[in-house]
């Protein structure tokens, strides 16, 4: 399939009015900056400014008599969570171009379409050309920046860019804070050893904007392991549920903390190079299947740092989510894949914000996942994900009261 290529769009530089240095697009701030002389020029207005603010609505748990009132985890107690069905494995693992090409052909091809428009540049006088994807766009000789003039002027875009139905593309999104090329350098460092050749991660290290519902997931569980069981409550605040499978749940999930005091309304005529905008899919009853199954994966996890546990297995779970209003969010990721030598295959994904990364090889049997945090512990406004520590606990008396132990108070015999 072929794009056509629709007119040769005109190209306007994006240049300070004032001193004449390229002005860079800043998200947070919703408009053209210009870092010599701070003139400011704000972005178009679009429908997505008019999009309902995220209403976040915590409830923090009561204590009573010093003791935690845990109703909200006491309704629904659940025997051992259902594992996700093979199905699930098998499309998680599929390459991403498969997936994107089964969701949206025209999106998958419009991404990769290689028309563009060739100019000289009016300030360096060399010649440049742009893929018609990339909105805007950077003379790789003098710096100068470039943009679709129509598209800058009412900030409009080329919906064949949208994977999925441009309905349901969310309109509010967290900025991208490091940039592509700090994300290709980082990635390279991660991936050294893993692959003999990383000249191509420039190339296929891609950006997306992957759809989210915002929300608090907490948990009551018992678990048994090698010291016997014990009940404990834990929670999630700001927890991003997808509402996408086309990037991996679980690595998506190993991206947190996300820092949701940075929200702006999404603005793809002022992106960057080319940004995959993943609409949310239609997942059927898998959507609410996908909290069980993070929760499956990581509840082991979590406990072995928190306690030193090993032989970890849920019995009983109860959960609670409580959605956000208005809490749908796009949120900034780049992604890598690559098939390695020995058969493997190599997915890398990185928070957009914060640099945290999350690798995984998947061999026919196994699947290994390393978290790679950044190198400067970034600084988060109190609307971030916040994950609390396991805490054991027991009923003591209704209403639904719990007392706070350490772990050797909780545990009982198996
Ligand atoms: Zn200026
Ligand atoms: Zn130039």
């Amino acid at each position: 399939m072929e794009i056509s290529k629709s007119q040769e769009p005109k190209i306007s530089a994006l240049a300070c009015p004032k001193c004449g240095a390229p002005m860079y697009p800043d998200m947070k701030k919703g408009g053209f900056s210009c870092l010599y002389c701070d003139t400011f020029r704000p972005f178009a207005i679009t429908d997505e400014d008019f999009a309902p603010a995220v209403k976040f609505r915590h409830q923090p748990v009561k204590i009573v008599d010093g003791l935690l009132k845990l109703g909200h985890v006491a309704i629904e107690v659940k025997e051992a969570l259902a594992p996700p069905p093979r199905e699930e494995r098998l499309k998680r693992l599929l390459p991403l171009d498969r997936k994107l090409l089964e969701r949206d052909a025209e999106a998958f091809y419009a991404l990769r379409n290689e028309s563009f428009c060739e100019l000289n540049c009016p300030f360096c006088g060399n010649h440049l050309t742009s893929l018609l994807t990339e909105n805007l766009f950077t003379c790789p000789y003098c710096g100068q920046k470039f943009g679709h003039q129509e598209q800058i002027a009412t900030g409009k875009y080329d919906e064949r860019l949208v994977v999925g139905r441009k309905y349901n593309l969310y309109s509010k999104c967290l900025p991208f804070k490091l940039s592509k090329p700090a994300a290709q350098i980082s990635a390279k460092e991660i991936v050294k050893g893993l692959i003999q050749d990383t000249s191509h991660v420039n190339d296929r290290l891609t950006s997306a904007y992957v759809p989210v519902q915002l929300a608090d997931l907490r948990w009551k569980m018992k678990v048994s392991c090698e010291r016997g069981g014990f009940w404990y409550y834990q929670e999630c605040l700001d927890w991003a549920w997808p509402r996408s499978i086309i990037y991996d749940i679980f690595l998506m999930d190993e991206l947190s903390p996300w820092d949701y005091g940075e929200i702006t309304s999404l603005k793809p005529a002022y992106l960057e190079g080319k940004v995959q905008l993943l609409a949310s899919e239609n997942l059927g009853d898998w959507q609410a299947r996908i909290p069980d199954w993070i929760l499956q994966r990581t509840a082991p996890q979590r406990l072995r740092r928190a306690f030193g546990l090993e032989e970890i297995q849920l019995r009983w779970v109860s959960r609670d989510i409580r959605q956000h209003n208005y809490g749908l969010v796009l949120l900034p990721i780049y992604a890598l894949e690559t098939t390695l030598a020995n058969g493997g295959f190599l997915r890398l994904m990185m928070n957009g914000q914060t640099g945290k990364a999350a690798l995984q090889i998947t061999t026919a049997k196994e699947e290994f996942t390393r978290i790679i945090e950044p190198s400067a512990k970034p600084s988060l406004s109190p609307e971030s994900t916040m994950l609390s520590p396991p805490i054991p606990i027991r009923y003591v008396k209704s209403p639904f009261l719990h007392e706070r132990l350490t772990l050797s108070e909780a545990l009982m015999p198996r």
